[in-house]
């Protein structure tokens, strides 16, 4: 039984908040989720348009053997629609090449001598890299020593073609970094990511993730439109109206950016102290912009494979593009496709010339119908994932002062996981605290 009357409260209601509530709650813990926002969820939204066009806010999926998601999620009443493992790619001089399954079933893509991907060395080095990360546990990989990717791969032996064709479109798209500087640790987690389970979306949207989180705790439990604004002594929360709430702990749960500037804000006894390295936050952030496009009919440019299209052309606008109607048709009105195109960063395009951009792009890619696509919306997102370089720990301390926590993928490495894992270790320190 919890020793405390007061709650634990938790500011960001995204996965790591919601993770970190969950997991207190089940030991029988008082809680308090308080939200800016108007609904939970953080990165992970999804609207719902007048015409039925369900609208991730970025591109997202949710891995299906990440190991905090198998931990939380009944993934039947999320009834999770899974892509078909593999890509279509679109090669520099504007040919298609589509690999099957390369990662699950590496031997069947890469193995074919007129795959238009990669030289024999290279199909052989993936089936020995796939054996490669087998051999670890997800943490073990997250703990191993990291240079950038794009050393890692080099240094592993991969030529430059089968880098440009194949891992900066598809794993740039992943850490939403095309040059691939991101530590190569996480690419380790990732590739075993998905050698073993699949990229999947909720029927309904990734929202559904965060929506089933909090539809496990206590009515009242989850305050929306709730924005903190310090922390007090360590264990009080002032809020926007100037109300103090009491808590028997506090945990940030927000992105870095936002826990940098309460606890820039923080007031309160000197003994409270929080060291200097844990109060300074990396707080870089990748960028990216995902612009949806309506079909006025007809058949999905998709053609319903239900792979993901990836661009190997290092100066386009269009990144990736997938259609997610084609996973699950409930992400369209009957008769209509989804298009789903990422670019990311591009900081000093305007998004009116990047849908133009984006649109032309499209036009060469799927035909001249794609000029008539309707635009429904852009998401620019300047804070998608946080920067993760080689050298940081894939582990921050998240215990900040006696009575004061923080998680969330920017305390840890950008993903899904990482926030909802970090939640997890929180309300376990706290629960043996
Ligand atoms: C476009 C995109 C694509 C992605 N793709 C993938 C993917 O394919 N796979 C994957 O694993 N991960 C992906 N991610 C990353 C994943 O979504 C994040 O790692 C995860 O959602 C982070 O959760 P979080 O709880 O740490 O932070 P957040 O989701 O940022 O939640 C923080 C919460 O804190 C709230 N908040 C902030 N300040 C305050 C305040 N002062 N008072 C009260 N509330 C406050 C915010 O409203 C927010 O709800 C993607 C992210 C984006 C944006």
């Amino acid at each position: 039984m919890n020793p405390v009357s007061k709650p634990i409260i938790i500011i960001g209601a995204g996965m790591a908040g919601l993770s970190c509530a969950t997991w207190l709650h089940r030991a029988d813990w008082p809680v308090l989720l308080l939200d800016a926002a108007d609904a939970v969820g953080g990165r992970v939204r999804t609207d719902v348009t007048p015409e039925g066009f369900r609208l991730d806010r970025g591109f997202q999926v949710l891995q299906t053997n990440y190991p905090e998601a198998r931990r939380l999620f009944d993934y039947g009443a999320l009834n999770l629609k899974a892509f078909r493992s593999g890509a279509v790619i679109r090669l520099a001089n504007g040919s298609e090449t589509t690999l099957q399954n390369p990662l699950q079933h590496p031997q069947g893509a890469f193995s074919a001598l007129t795959s238009a991907i990669g030289t024999l060395p290279d199909k052989l080095r993936v089936l020995s890299f796939v054996r490669h990360v087998l051999k670890y546990t997800p943490e073990e990989l997250l703990a191993r020593p990291a240079t950038d990717t794009l050393t890692f791969l080099q240094r592993y032996g991969w030529s430059e073609q089968m880098i440009n064709a194949f891992f900066k479109p598809f794993f740039g798209g992943v850490f939403l970094d095309r040059e691939l500087t991101t530590a190569s640790n996480f690419f380790e987690f990732v590739f075993q990511q998905f050698v073993t389970g699949e990229a999947a979306i909720p029927a309904l949207g990734m929202q559904q993730l965060p929506e089933q989180l909090a539809a496990r705790l206590p009515a009242g439990t989850v305050q929306l439109n709730t924005a903190v604004t310090a922390i007090v002594n360590g264990s009080q929360v002032r809020l926007t109206t100037g109300k103090v709430l009491e808590a028997a702990a506090v945990v940030i749960a927000t992105d870095g950016l936002a826990a940098t500037r309460l606890l820039a804000g923080r007031s309160g006894k000197p003994d409270d102290a929080i060291s200097a390295e844990a109060a300074s936050f990396p707080t870089a952030a990748r960028l990216t912009t995902c612009t949806y496009f309506a079909t006025r009919g007809g058949h999905s440019p998709g053609r319903n494979d239900k792979l993901l299209r990836l661009n190997a052309a290092s100066n386009a606008l269009v990144h990736n593009v997938a259609f997610p109607a084609d996973v699950s048709g409930a992400y369209a009105p009957a008769g209509r496709a989804l298009v789903s195109v990422s670019t990311h960063g591009e900081r000093s395009t305007s998004e009116e010339e990047l849908t133009a951009g984006v649109r032309r792009e499209l036009a060469a890619w799927f035909g001249p119908a794609a000029r008539e696509w309707e635009h429904l919306r852009s998401y620019r997102i300047a804070t998608a994932l946080p920067v993760y370089l080689a050298g940081q720990p894939a582990h921050q301390s998240l215990r900040l002062s006696d009575s004061l926590y923080r998680c969330g993928d920017w305390t840890a490495y950008p993903s899904l996981n990482a926030a909802l894992a970090t939640g997890r270790e929180v309300a376990e320190m706290i629960i043996k605290s």
